[in-house]
């Protein structure tokens, strides 16, 4: 697919990439895929928000104290680099230089990640950070709300969308692939809950941006939905 991609002169290419998306609904994976493909750097924006949970959860603190959350955010400098390691990760996350990688994975994290990315003053800390990034260029952002409000003049927006119930099998898939042990209607509910607080909230809530391309992945494999990624590039 890179040598296909590569026949195209690159003054032509799309250089700041957006994809948003619901949780699970495979934006890791295909923007992986295609800042690869393009020589892109790929930049998951979720983990920004997985870094600062895990912070407070870390330092026990109170996840309702908006202002203690806040100021924690916009304390923290949060490196999220390219994979330095091959042990599955798609990038590197780093906090005063330790490697927190795994530990933005853990599922308390998962079950307080909507909670904490819905205060405005954290958004507003991690969301300049973001942009100072993807204005560079030559980059694939992939979170909730970086056609809307993190790069809205980004050259391609993409919205990949599939069913809860897609997204959780696909996630049940991968714990089992793993070789760990997952219950999918436990599974299920989390990501309803989570795309519930992301669509709700007040703050660039999840949405489509008004000229994103909108994808439904539910009948499509990984590398369909790849296909039809990289025919947008052109
Ligand atoms: O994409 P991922 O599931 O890792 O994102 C974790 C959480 O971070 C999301 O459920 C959402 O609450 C938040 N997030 C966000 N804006 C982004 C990326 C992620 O609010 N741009």
């Amino acid at each position: 697919m890179k040598e296909i991609y590569n026949t195209m002169p690159s003054s032509n290419r799309p250089s700041m990439i957006a994809i948003d998306g619901p949780a699970a609904s495979g934006k890791s994976t295909i923007g992986l895929r295609l800042a690869s493909a393009l020589g892109y750097l790929f930049f998951d924006t979720g983990l920004m928000y997985r870094a600062v949970t895990w912070l407070a959860l870390d330092h026990d603190m109170n996840l309702h104290d908006e202002a203690a959350i806040t100021a924690l955010a916009e304390k923290t400098q949060i490196d999220v680099a390219p994979a330095s390691k091959s042990d599955g990760r798609a990038c590197d996350v780093l906090v005063a230089g330790r490697d927190i990688t795994w530990q933005t994975r853990l599922p308390e994290v998962d079950a307080n990640v909507s909670v904490v990315s819905a205060y405005r003053g954290v958004r507003a800390a991690l969301s300049s950070q973001q942009r100072r990034i993807g204005k560079r260029g030559q980059i694939v952002m992939v979170g909730r709300d970086i056609g809307t409000v993190v790069l809205p003049d980004a050259d391609l927006k993409i919205y990949l969308d599939a069913s809860a119930e897609e997204r959780a099998k696909r996630r049940y898939d991968e714990i089992i692939a793993r070789g760990g042990s997952a219950d999918y209607h436990n599974i299920l509910a989390k990501v309803i809950e989570r795309d519930r607080i992301d669509s709700t909230r007040d703050v660039a809530p999840l949405k489509a941006a008004e000229d994103a391309v909108v994808l439904h992945t539910d009948k499509l494999t990984v590398d369909e939905v790849f296909e039809q990624v990289i025919a947008l590039c052109k």
